[in-house]
């Protein structure tokens, strides 16, 4: 798999672009500022524009070739096409995500080391995490809206880089979840994401640059998933 634009353009939220195949009600490009969708985080939403019109895309899926961009419909698009990725929803996926490796950090931490079992950011502005937390305090989970309005207010730098993966495997603690692995480059390299001071972690979403961009959080409710999973929603 071809590097993902968003991980060396996360600001470029419209783009020119060629097709290299089509089929009726989807387009092939090499390069997109869509972000597909994965780990949790919903696929970005936006438009397709080309000499024939402009539709909403719908859905997006990759090939070895580049991104898939589904249209309603069966229209056959060719040529250059102008991509626009909606502002408003990406900029909420980067709110989560970074709020989600915000608990994950506090959880990690503070909880013996405890691995993420699922994840799921929703499009009503709240999200889910799960963990791998036989007999934990519910009250203790919790507790952890106060450090995380602290980090919050703290504002702290959000970065990323990309590292060989058997030099990440080495290092504990940056591979975080038991349900998804971040994807690996055709270079071999993955991406790591940094929270200055607080958490590096694996991770191919996207991110706000620092922590004082995101909006106060709540976290709303607390629930057991079996015998081993505890449940963290969080709404901002
Ligand atoms: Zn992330």
């Amino acid at each position: 798999m071809s590097r993902a634009f968003t991980h060396d353009h996360p600001d470029i939220l419209q783009l020119e672009a060629d097709a290299i195949d089509a089929r009726p009600g989807a387009i092939l490009l090499k390069h997109s500022p869509f972000f597909p969708g994965g780990g949790g985080q919903l696929a970005d939403r936006g438009t397709l524009k080309w000499s024939g019109g402009e539709l909403p895309v719908t859905g997006l899926e990759r090939d070895a070739r580049g991104l898939w961009h589904l249209v309603p419909g069966d229209s056959l698009i060719s040529g250059k096409v102008m991509l626009e990725v909606e502002p408003a929803f990406r900029a909420m996926m980067c709110e989560l995500h970074t709020l989600a490796h915000v608990i994950n950090a506090l959880v990690y931490t503070r909880f013996g080391g405890a691995l993420l079992t699922g994840a799921q950011l929703n499009a009503d502005g709240t999200f889910r995490v799960d963990f791998d937390l036989p007999g934990a305090d519910n009250e203790a989970l919790r507790a952890l809206e106060a450090p995380l309005t602290d980090i919050i207010r703290q504002d702290l730098a959000v970065s990323a880089a990309l590292m060989p993966h058997a030099e990440a495997q080495a290092i504990p603690g940056l591979f975080r979840s038991k349900a998804v692995a971040p994807p690996v480059g055709e270079d071999g390299l993955v991406r790591i994401v940094e929270i200055l001071g607080l958490d590096r972690q694996a991770c191919g979403g996207t991110h706000l640059m620092s922590t004082g961009q995101s909006r106060p959080a709540r976290i709303v409710k607390i629930d057991n998933k079996g015998r081993q999973n505890r449940r963290i929603k969080v709404a901002i």
